[in-house]
């Protein structure tokens, strides 16, 4: 990333609200079930599975934790009306892990049991390290209690990682392995772009070793290979791993993929709540200074649409 988008990046709060919403919109499914279905048709039509995120990680309180949870689970009975090839992505703040334990639980567990009766799968997304223990600790409890259609996922970013994965060894897990978003202190984080990419490499090695399924989740080409070379090393079939990419990000890489009869996955996000989730894509994309500066040209000069 450049001088000027860095700095950019670190701006990105000040930026005005209907200016990040338009310049992201091509990272968010839309604000209701429905435009998210469309996505997740055209996206199945293309040879590719999803996975839906309802947006909403800062619940004020216990009822819209319910909400969120309730939206889950409509989704899951949507896709099955519609034979669409979707599961879903859960953040256990959206439902409630910071308002309490066991209301997290609850509403991840009506939401697991939920997609279990329908033959449907639920990923819990793994958000800031001050979650990380909790989330975990859940995964853990569910699968114990007897709920095989859960999966978690694990940052390559943080130190931590081939720990948990040998600690969840006993339980086979099926992971969404990706570099991690949030930015964390050095003690319990890698910084730097190679050693997370060599993370990355050693946590898939060690989750194929102990025979999880595995979700490589990242635009990063470099890794892409890695992975095919590992998979592909092993001899696993299409159907024993799968590669997931974010919606609008790098389609014609993901387009690729499926040519080559890989399973691909897209990480579809839809809600009223989009704003976290958009600035966070932002701040991942290479060129966000010229997609300001286009839009904003694009609005100071007739004629022109700005961002493509
Ligand atoms: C399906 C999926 C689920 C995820 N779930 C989680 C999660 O639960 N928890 C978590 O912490 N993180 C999650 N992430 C985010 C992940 O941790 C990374 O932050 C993100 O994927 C960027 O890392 P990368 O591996 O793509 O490599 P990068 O090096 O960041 O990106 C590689 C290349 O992809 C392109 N690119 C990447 N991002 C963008 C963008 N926003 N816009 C345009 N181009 C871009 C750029 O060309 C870049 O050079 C998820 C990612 C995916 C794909």
């Amino acid at each position: 990333m450049g001088l000027v988008d860095s700095a950019i990046v670190r701006f990105l709060p000040a930026v005005p609200k209907p200016l990040v919403r338009r310049i992201s919109s091509r990272y968010i499914a839309g604000e209701d079930l429905d435009a998210a279905l469309r996505v997740v048709r055209r996206l199945n039509d293309e040879g590719k599975l999803a996975t839906i995120d309802v947006l909403g990680e800062e619940v004020a309180g216990p009822e819209e934790a319910h909400a969120i949870a309730t939206a889950y689970r409509d989704a899951i009975d949507a896709f099955e009306r519609g034979h669409l090839e979707s599961n879903v992505s859960v953040k256990l703040t959206g439902l409630g892990l910071k308002l309490g334990y066991e209301l997290c639980r609850e509403n991840l567990e009506s939401v697991v049991q939920h997609a279990a009766d329908h033959g449907n799968f639920v990923r819990i997304d793994m958000e800031d390290s001050s979650t990380t223990d909790d989330t975990l600790r859940l995964y853990r409890e569910l699968r114990e209690s007897g709920h095989e259609n859960v999966g978690i996922v694990l940052q390559a970013r943080l130190k931590r990682t081939l720990q948990d994965i040998r600690e969840l060894a006993d339980q086979s897990p099926n992971v969404r392995l990706c570099k991690g978003i949030y930015l964390e202190p050095p003690e319990i984080a890698y910084r730097d772009f190679d050693s997370i990419r060599a993370s990355f490499v050693q946590a898939l090695e060690e989750l194929l070793e102990g025979g999880s399924y595995v979700g490589i989740a990242t635009h990063d080409e470099w890794l892409v290979e890695q992975s095919q070379r590992l998979t592909s090393a092993r001899g696993l079939a299409p159907d024993e791993f799968e590669f997931q990419m974010l919606l609008g990000v790098r389609p014609a890489m993901g387009n690729e993929l499926v040519r080559a009869g890989h399973r691909l996955r897209i990480y579809t996000p839809f809600g009223r709540d989009w704003y976290a989730y958009s600035l966070r894509r932002l701040q991942e994309n290479p060129k966000v200074a010229g997609y300001i500066a286009a839009d904003t040209v694009g609005r100071l000069i007739p004629g022109r649409n700005g961002v493509s």
